[in-house]
């Protein structure tokens, strides 16, 4: 798809970042240019009509999928469910964590937000060693819904993110090896 390149010239690199060794790759540069981040909301909510079908809701993960999440929601009309770190929704919520090398990651959405059946098209920024995502899929099926499809801007390769998440369909735009 022709977007591709224009993506790929907003992605910026930043070297050790958060920590020594670390290529961090940065979609804020994005945002700088309204109708390319507009044109993408398009061409993924074109992608979800013809690949994916039907969806009820798009779901989000803090906190990079809450900038395209909801934008590509309204495209497609439907709601726009938060995926959030522990603690941060209020109210009732349901709860899935994953475990890493160094500890856990929980992730939480607010009870009723997706409904027994519903299927959901999850979306985050960038896939690196796909805890965050299997953690987020796993989060979907305990309330009861099932995702449709997951799909991220940026896969970090070499990370293989991909074989945790070998039960869902997967689609990324950019791969980095
Ligand atoms: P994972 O759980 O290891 O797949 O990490 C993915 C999560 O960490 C996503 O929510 C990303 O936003 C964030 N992340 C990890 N590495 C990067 C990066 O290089 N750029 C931007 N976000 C990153």
């Amino acid at each position: 798809d022709n977007i591709r390149p224009k993506i790929e010239k907003h992605i910026r690199e930043v070297k050790d970042f958060p920590k020594k060794g670390i290529n961090f790759r940065d979609i804020m540069p994005l945002f700088t240019n309204p109708q390319l981040v507009n044109e993408l909301c398009v061409v993924i909510a074109d992608h979800v009509r013809h690949s994916v079908g039907h969806v009820d809701s798009v779901a989000g993960l803090e906190a990079r999928g809450f900038l395209i999440g909801p934008l590509v929601a309204i495209q497609l009309g439907v709601p726009f469910v938060p995926i959030r770190k522990k603690g941060k929704l209020p109210g009732a919520v349901i709860e899935a964590s994953y475990v890493k090398e160094y500890g856990e990651d929980i992730v939480e959405v607010q009870e009723g937000a997706i409904k027994n059946g519903e299927i959901v098209f999850l979306i985050d920024d960038l896939l690196a060693t796909g805890g965050t995502l299997r953690a987020a899929t796993d989060l979907v099926v305990k309330a009861g819904g099932k995702v449709g499809e997951a799909f991220v801007i940026i896969e970090l390769a070499p990370l293989n993110g991909r074989a945790k998440l070998t039960d869902v369909k997967l689609t990324t735009l950019i791969s980095y090896d």
